[in-house]
C-alpha cells in the first residue's frame, strides 16, 4: 500500500451523466420525458411497487434521452441520459434542513426516496433490509418471510472485500464522524442488540472513532486477513456463528443486517439533512502504474469524462475491471456510468492480464480445497460448458458467491467462474421465460 493517501478528491461536475434503470434487484420507470428540464437531486425513476430506491438527477440539466446504454453490470441498461445546463441553481431536498428526523416509517420511506444504493449488491434494498420485522411492508412476507425474523445482529463491514480494493478503509478514515452519526439512527430502525464494525486484522482506527464506537456499544471485530472472508456469507458465519441457507438466502434469513461503512455513514446526510443521493465514491486503480484513486464523482459520470481529470491518467488499457479485480466484470465501452455499486475501476495493460485458456481439466482438486463455499468448481464448471445447467444448479451452483480464488488456483487456467456465471445467467434467463 505504501504511501496511498485514502482523501478522495472530488471531480468538477461532470457535462453529461447517465443513470441506469435496471439494477440486479429490478428496474426502475423514468417518471420525467425527453427535453424536460430536471433539477439536481430531482426524482427521475421510481419503482411503481415503492420498494427499490428512487433515481435522483445527480446534476442540473436536460433530459437528453432515454435509451439503453453500456451498464455497469457487464451488460446493457435502459438509462437517462441528463445533459447539464450549466446553471447549477438550489438542489433539491427531501425536506427543509434543520428538521429532525420524523417517524421510523418515515425515515425507511426517505430512505428509499433519496435514492441511495449500496456498493454492495443485495437480493433487497437497504430501506427494507434494515427494517425490524414491525416496520416492514406487510405486503412482503408472503414473498420473503425471512423479513418477519428479528434482526438481533448489526453488522457494519468497514473491511474490504477483495485485494486491491481500499474504498472501505478510506471511509474508515475519511469518514469516521458520519460513520458515528449513521449508527444510532441505523440501530433504532433495526432493533438489533448487538452491533459490530467488523474491520481487516492490521486495520489501525482513528483514535475519536474507537472512542465513539465505544461509546455508541459497537464491539470491533477484527477479521482474518483471508479473502474472501469479508463476503456476505463468510463474514455473517464469522461474527455470528450462522450459516446463511443457501442458495438465495439472505442474512436477514438468520437475523441478521450487513450493511457497509459507506452507506452507514450517508445514512445521516440523508435523514438529518434531507439530501438525495447524487454523488458516488469510488476508487480507480492500475495497479502496475503505481496508480490509485479516491474520487467523488456525480452519479452517472461516464468513466471516459472521470479520466479526463485523473491526472496522472491510466495509460494502454488493455482490460477494465468494474466493480474490482475479483468480484467485477471486465467493461466493453469506456462510456460505462460510473455508480455506487462501481465500487472500484481496475485498469490492465497487455502485460498484466492473465489469460484464461480452454484448456481441460487435470484433476488436480486445487480448486476444490480452495473454495469457501465447499464446491466442487472444476464439476461445475465443466457442466457448465456443455451445457448441463440443471445438473451443476442440482450441485449448488446458486451456492457459488463468484469469489474468483477458484480460477486464480487453477494451474490450467480454466475461466471457472466465467462458466459459472454463463450458466447462472442461462438458468435465469430461461426462468424468466417461462
Ligand atoms: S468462485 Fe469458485 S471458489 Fe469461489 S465460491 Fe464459486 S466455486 Fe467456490
Ligand atoms: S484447479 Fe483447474 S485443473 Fe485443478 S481440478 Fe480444478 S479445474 Fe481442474
Amino acid at each position: 500500500m505504501g504511501d496511498l493517501s485514502l482523501e478522495p478528491k472530488r471531480l468538477p461536475s461532470p457535462r453529461r451523466v447517465v443513470l441506469p434503470l435496471e439494477y440486479p434487484q429490478g428496474s426502475v420507470d423514468p417518471v420525467v420525458e425527453v427535453g424536460e428540464t430536471v433539477r439536481e437531486g430531482q426524482c427521475i425513476a421510481r419503482d411503481d411497487n415503492g420498494i427499490l430506491p428512487d433515481v435522483r438527477a445527480s446534476i442540473a440539466g436536460k433530459v437528453a434521452a432515454v435509451k439503453p446504454w453500456p451498464g455497469p453490470f457487464g451488460r446493457e441498461s435502459r438509462s437517462v441520459m441528463i445533459e447539464s445546463n450549466g446553471a447549477g441553481g438550489e438542489p433539491e431536498r427531501l425536506f427543509e434542513e434543520g428538521r429532525t428526523p420524523g417517524s421510523p416509517q418515515e425515515q425507511l420511506r426517505l430512505l428509499s426516496e433519496s435514492g441511495l444504493r449500496e456498493t454492495d449488491v443485495y437480493p433487497w434494498p437497504l430501506s427494507v433490509r434494515i427494517a425490524q420485522p414491525a416496520l416492514t411492508p406487510p405486503v412482503l412476507f408472503p414473498f420473503v418471510p425471512d423479513l418477519r425474523r428479528p434482526i438481533d445482529h448489526l453488522i457494519l463491514n468497514g473491511a474490504d472485500r477483495q485485494p486491491g480494493v481500499f474504498l472501505r478503509k478510506s471511509v474508515l478514515h475519511t469518514m469516521g464522524d458520519d460513520i458515528l452519526a449513521g449508527i444510532p439512527l441505523i440501530k433504532a430502525l433495526s432493533g438489533a442488540a448487538r452491533t459490530v464494525l467488523t474491520v481487516s486484522s492490521r486495520e489501525t482506527l482513528d483514535e475519536t472513532l474507537e472512542r465513539g464506537l465505544r461509546m455508541a456499544g459497537v464491539e470491533v471485530v477484527r477479521l482474518p486477513d483471508r479473502y474472501p472472508v469479508s463476503l456476505e456469507p463468510l463474514l455473517v458465519q464469522h461474527v455470528t456463528g450462522r450459516e446463511i441457507p443457501q442458495p438465495g438466502g439472505d442474512a436477514r434469513s438468520v437475523g441478521v443486517a450487513v450493511l457497509d461503512v459507506l452507506t452507514a455513514a450517508q445514512v445521516p446526510g440523508v435523514l438529518l439533512k434531507g439530501r438525495p443521493h447524487v454523488e458516488a465514491l469510488l476508487q480507480i486503480s492500475a495497479p502496475s502504474q503505481w496508480i490509485n484513486a479516491f474520487v467523488r464523482v456525480r452519479e452517472g459520470t461516464l468513466l471516459e469524462d472521470a479520466l479526463e481529470h485523473i491526472s496522472p491518467a491510466p495509460r494502454d488499457p488493455a482490460r477494465v475491471i468494474c466493480r474490482g479485480p475479483f468480484l467485477g466484470h471486465a467493461m466493453y465501452d469506456l462510456r460505462v456510468p460510473l455508480i455506487q455499486q462501481t465500487e472500484a475501476v481496475f485498469f490492465q495493460t497487455e502485460a498484466d492480464l492473465t489469460r484464461f485458456e480452454d484448456e481441460p481439466c487435470i484433476n488436480c482438486g486445487r480448486c476444490v480445497q480452495s473454495c469457501p463455499m465447499r464446491l466442487f468448481p472444476n464439476e461445475l464448471s465443466r457442466a457448465c460448458e456443455y451445457g448441463r445447467f440443471e445438473e451443476a444448479e442440482g450441485n449448488d451452483l446458486f451456492r457459488c458467491i463468484e469469489c474468483g480464488i477458484c480460477s486464480y488456483v487453477c494451474p490450467v487456467r480454466r475461466p471457472m467462474v466465467h462458466l459459472m456465471r454463463f450458466g447462472k445467467n442461462e438458468l435465469s434467463a430461461s426462468r424468466e421465460e417461462r
